[in-house]
């Protein structure tokens, strides 16, 4: 029985474990390296195994730094089996399939850049939306939450709701091989208790290791409601001025948690009736679309308004805006205006057109409710640059910018600590950190023995 990790050791992306059990090779996760562009190093590199040789995979959930290199591990030659949650698989669909996408513009461009030098060898896309697509058919069994299913013979894994994003889910796995028996925990990312539309997460009994991500391993997160308040008011203040409110958006849980907020917000009386609001973002579109297939996945209070046949994103005034001419036409409008738009650190997509019509003007507003990453157009303007760039011209930055933090889909230090806590296992592989905040988190870590592995490194069960 061994363990060896591939990817998200000593970093937040790349999540990929591999577990070794009675001749059966399992990964945890298979997840792009995402930094300063997707075609780097670490991604076209070799994954550490073969990929024809793994059985499995079991998927957490559908984020890209947990499920973007699994077209390339079939690329590559893995004809075995992935098993996620039914909402996983769905929105993984989605995610891939955009990967696969946006790698191969990539290349393109890339290919464009290189001919302009003068080079004649163009790169090679990582993977295509037609990769993507082959993936789709090496998803076998779909995991309910809760229930011990056999994966192989001696391998017994049960997926718990991890609260992160919809279909998310921790792992338990339980290991027989030559009359021993082990068990592991898995974390997954773990979600921030107490939000909207998803439950709590729920820990998996004790084991006798644990594999466990430490995003916010160094710190506390604010509470939720005053952020919300706040959401209010800004939009509230930018209505009285006269403009239009932008807020950058994560396609995958943060845009249905905004329209969540903003139905609460208009049916309280906090939010102008007349508000037209748009989610446009064609991912984020779909996500919310596959978000009402899977009543599964809701916490009380969700379940209970569709139970009454009501829609939790039903807003008076939303609009999904699917095309891109229907985006180009949000950006007459003057005032009044609520644009959800990706990408959330406004690095590409939709959002940078909407910040170009707004960002200039004095009544508007940018709302950033995610986390900004340094070197970002999001970083840039939140940090108080007076100009920025956007497609080619110097944009003035006169709009009244807000950064509200209470929104974070991921657990903080006292909730890992927490969920660690009722695991109690003897032994902890930290993963899915910074180095440093890592440090920090395992120092706070009592009765067991922590590892922080590096890429390639393997330890006994
Ligand atoms: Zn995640």
């Amino acid at each position: 029985m061994k363990i060896s990790f591939h990817g998200a050791d000593r970093g937040v992306t790349g999540s990929c474990h591999l577990v070794e059990c009675g001749g059966k090779r399992t990964l945890i996760d298979c997840g792009l390296f995402q930094g300063e562009h997707e075609l780097s190093e670490e991604n076209t590199a070799p994954f550490g195994f073969e990929a024809s040789q793994i059985d499995f995979v079991l998927l957490t959930h559908a984020h890209l730094d947990h499920c973007g290199r699994l077209p390339l591990l079939v690329k590559r030659g893995f004809r075995g089996e992935i098993i996620a949650t039914s909402a996983t698989r769905e929105l993984a669909r989605v995610v891939m399939l955009d990967a696969g996408h946006l790698q191969e513009e990539e290349a393109e461009y890339q290919g464009r850049k290189a001919a302009r030098h003068g080079k004649h060898s163009a790169p090679q896309a990582l993977y295509t939306k037609l990769d993507a697509l082959n993936t789709l058919e090496y998803f076998g069994r779909t995991a309910s939450y809760g229930q011990r299913m056999e994966v192989a013979p001696g391998l017994h894994a049960t997926f718990l709701d991890a609260g992160h994003i919809l279909g998310s889910a921790s792992l338990y796995l339980q290991l027989e091989e030559n009359e021993r028996s082990s068990s592991v925990a898995f974390s997954g990312d773990l979600g921030n208790s107490g939000r909207a539309l998803l439950r709590d997460p729920v820990a998996p009994p004790r084991a006798d290791a644990v594999v466990l991500e430490t995003t916010y391993g160094d710190r506390l997160h604010k509470p939720l409601q005053p952020s919300v308040e706040e959401l209010y008011q800004a939009i509230a203040d930018t209505y009285k001025r006269g403009g239009n409110v932008v807020i950058p958006t994560f396609a995958l849980e943060r845009a249905q948690e905004l329209l969540y907020y903003l139905r609460v917000g208009v049916e309280s009386g906090r939010l102008p009736r007349a508000a037209q609001i748009f989610l446009d973002s064609p991912m984020a579109i779909s996500a919310t679309e596959i978000f009402k297939h899977h009543p599964e996945c809701y916490d009380a209070e969700t379940a209970e308004l569709f139970r009454d046949g009501k829609d939790p994103f039903a807003l008076p005034s939303l609009r999904f805006t699917r095309e891109s001419a229907d985006s180009i036409a949000i950006n007459r409008i003057e005032s009044g205006a609520i644009i959800l738009a990706g990408s959330g650190m406004a690095t590409g997509g939709r959002v940078r057109h909407h910040l170009k019509h707004n960002l200039w003007r004095q009544d508007s507003s940018v709302i950033f409710v995610g986390f900004a990453a340094q070197g970002t157009l999001a970083r840039q303007i939140i940090d108080g640059a007076k100009t920025v760039k956007l497609f080619g011209e110097d944009i003035q930055v006169r709009a009244h910018i807000s950064t509200i933090n209470g929104f974070s889909a991921h657990a903080d230090r006292d909730e890992l600590l927490a969920w660690h806590r009722q695991v109690g296992a003897p032994r902890t592989f930290l993963v899915h950190g910074d180095e440093a905040v890592m440090r920090e988190f395992a120092k706070r870590l009592a009765n067991t023995q922590v590892e922080m592995p590096q890429q390639g490194q393997s330890f006994e069960l």
